[in-house]
């Protein structure tokens, strides 16, 4: 029923993420298209005078890595697409969304250990504003 699917990754939650990964392999059918994405924080231009050259560039690449080793250990088919963005997480991941047709999102709906809250922030912004189906993993 799915085939073209987005799981918006954080990668300071990796266990979350596997669980999610596994999620979208059980749900979509066989020949899932699927895609990872992690969304840097955006830094400020005046923030990164400051910066030695190369750091956000450094940033992405780490963070694609670390996602392609996620697929790895998640079972994730080999042709996984690895993306990463800078901005803010909801905006990037409704983006990509679009852009891509993706017909199913799998996200989490909050980080854990903040269970009191029904939907984090952008699992809030991803559900109300999507235009594909999402599953929402508590
Ligand atoms: P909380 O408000 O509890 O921190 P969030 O709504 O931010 O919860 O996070 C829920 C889910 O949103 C995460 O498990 C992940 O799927 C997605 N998400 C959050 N931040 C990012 C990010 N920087 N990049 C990609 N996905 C993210």
């Amino acid at each position: 029923m799915y085939t073209n699917v987005l799981v918006p990754v954080d990668l300071e939650h990796k266990d979350q993420a596997r669980t999610m990964i596994r999620t979208a392999l059980d749900i979509a059918d066989d020949n899932i298209k699927l895609t990872l994405l992690f969304v840097l924080p955006e830094i400020p231009a005046v923030v990164g005078l400051y910066l030695p050259d190369g750091s956000t560039g450094k940033a992405r690449v780490d963070a694609e890595e670390q996602l392609q080793e996620l697929a790895k250990a998640s079972g994730a088919p080999k042709a996984t697409n690895i993306v990463t963005a800078f901005g803010r997480p909801h905006h990037k991941i409704l983006e990509r969304a679009e852009s891509d047709g993706t017909d199913l999102i799998v996200i989490a709906s909050h980080h854990p250990g903040i269970a009191d809250y029904l939907l984090g922030s952008v699992a809030a912004s991803v559900v109300r504003h999507a235009k594909c189906s999402v599953h929402v993993i508590r």
